[in-house]
């Protein structure tokens, strides 16, 4: 389209600082633009198209299913929703699933489960969930609630009231605040994304599932953005040896299509009962298939690739000119540079590659099986931008 950058500030809501590139196709994480440039996506739409753009395997498994039947309801049974619940809860330890569309739906999922089990087991008043400070989960009200930043409530109050915020690796802190407000739940990302790719300590980590475990909290894990391989293990909390009570995942669970998944443990598999929740388009057979392919070619093999690429991208760019520090886990990575991050992500869009931002780093989410001779041409420019 011709004026398209006219039409889209004529008709579309003002909510998103766009790059002014326009992407019109892509194979795998390569990407390309209206006039045919090429670009290295390391950005995979915000860690959702896990296996790059086009995916061969994943458009056959989603048009296979969009041949046959796309939508149903949750009033029948449909065989991808089933496929993929059961594909999580071998991979996850969790042992029930609840579908949904979002990140944000599915943190709402977690904490209906959460509050509904303290409620009933502990009594009424136990409803808080604890959340950490520079956390993100989500943008609906309740999410937005327990997101851990001042930034994103102050402009909708009254928000849902029920949470509090902790200091991200400060135990202490939190076992104080924990025995003064009768928390439901505690509810975490192990690496916190949009809050500038910072991973917790491990001993935090810990910390908290054993004070959940002894107090019988809900200890939730947010895996929306860390979740589905890209840690370099299928969920990042298996990095840290610990098992939530509950987890919430989306972003690459769907490879590209909107699906989030409320992920229950033991404690919780049965707290839902018929009409307690629900979701429209909930478990819709088409992201579903999508979902299976995605899931299923997550193994041993492909999470030993995604570390050693980590691993080359912490090598290359610690110590690099023009970088102060390297955080992240697996292929979610973050990069604080000498020069402002915008800048870095504009002089690498001119050099065809495509980096994200989150805070002041420079963030990066590239597909899990990029080749490594694309991520290694890709580095070169992140690498040049950055003095
Ligand atoms: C992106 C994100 C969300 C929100 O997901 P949506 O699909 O945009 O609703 C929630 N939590 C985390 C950690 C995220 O990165």
């Amino acid at each position: 389209m011709e004026n398209l950058k006219e039409l889209d500030k004529q008709y579309i809501a003002n909510t998103y600082a766009r790059f002014p590139l326009e992407i019109v196709s892509g194979k795998g994480s390569l990407v390309y633009d209206e006039t045919g440039k090429e670009y290295i996506d390391l950005g995979t739409g915000i860690a959702v198209n896990t296996f790059g753009v086009a995916d061969p395997q994943w458009a056959a498994a989603v048009t296979a299913q969009l041949g046959k039947v796309q939508h149903m309801s949750n009033l029948y049974y449909t065989e991808p929703c089933v496929k993929l619940a059961k594909l999580l809860c071998e991979k996850s330890g969790m042992k029930k699933i609840f579908f949904g569309n979002s990140g944000a739906e599915a943190n709402e999922g977690i904490i209906k489960a959460a509050r509904k089990y303290a409620a009933e087991k502990k009594g009424p008043e136990y409803y808080t969930i604890i959340t950490l400070k520079n956390s993100f989960h989500g943008r609906t009200l309740t999410t937005l609630a327990a997101t851990g930043q001042e930034y994103f409530h102050k402009l909708f109050q009254p928000l849902t009231p029920g949470f509090a915020y902790a200091d991200a690796n400060d135990l202490e802190g939190l076992k104080k605040l924990a025995a003064e407000v009768k928390p439901a739940g505690i509810l975490i990302e192990c690496v916190q994304g949009e809050g500038g790719v910072m991973p917790l300590d491990a001993d935090f980590i810990k910390g908290i599932a054993k004070l959940c475990a002894d107090e019988d909290i809900i200890f939730m894990v947010d895996e929306v953005q860390t979740g589905n391989g890209r840690s370099g293990q299928c969920y990042a909390y298996l990095c840290f040896g610990v098992l939530p009570d509950a987890v919430s995942t989306a972003k690459g669970l769907g490879g590209g299509l909107p699906i989030g998944a409320v992920m229950l443990g033991e404690k919780l598999k049965d707290v839902f009962g018929p009409s307690d929740h629900g979701s429209t388009f909930g478990g819709n057979p088409v992201a579903c298939a999508g979902g299976v392919s995605i899931m299923e070619r997550i193994d041993d093999a492909l999470l030993a690739d995604v570390r050693s690429k980590s691993k080359y991208i912490f090598d290359q760019l610690s110590g690099a000119e023009g970088v102060e520090s390297v955080s992240g886990l697996g292929l979610m990575i973050g990069i604080k540079t000498v020069k402002p991050a915008k800048e870095v992500v504009a002089k690498c869009m001119e050099n065809g590659v495509l980096c994200l931002t989150a805070k002041d780093k420079v963030r990066l989410l590239p597909a899990l099986n990029i080749p490594q001779d694309v991520l290694e041409k890709a580095i070169t420019v992140l690498k040049d931008a950055c003095k």
